[in-house]
């Protein structure tokens, strides 16, 4: 997904500061991590997205104002990120390939996901 950077909008100082220490008590380490909102994942559905071509910044989406709602989706692109610091470009991009993705990306970012949902529920 390419997304266009003209398109990102500011968080606010509080939401900043907000994801910054729900993710510390998560367990997740923002440093070096910048969040946008982007009005492009609006149009498309996505609530969050990680770029390979942006690694060092996650993207939701500009619609959903709800913070505590968002927190599962970031920490979801956060393991994209880490799976692609890990891996290295040639190899995230391998594993990103549609018809395995699902095995190879999604399966531990969807888990992390639901492990975070789990937590703020409980
Ligand atoms: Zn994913």
């Amino acid at each position: 997904m390419i997304l266009k950077t003209k398109l990102n909008v500011e968080l606010t100082e509080e939401e900043r500061l907000y994801i910054f220490r729900k993710c510390g008590q998560l367990g997740i380490n923002m440093e070096g991590i910048r969040v946008w909102r982007n009005k492009g994942l609006s149009w498309n559905g996505a609530v969050a997205c990680f770029s390979l071509l942006h690694p060092n910044e996650l993207f939701i989406c500009n619609d959903q104002k709800s913070m505590p709602h968002l927190l599962p989706y970031i920490a979801h692109e956060y393991i994209h990120r880490a799976q692609f610091k890990s891996m290295g470009f040639l190899r995230y991009c391998f594993c990103a390939f549609p018809l395995w993705r699902k095995w190879t990306l999604e399966k531990e970012a969807y888990a992390f996901e639901d492990k975070v949902r789990d937590i703020l529920m409980s």
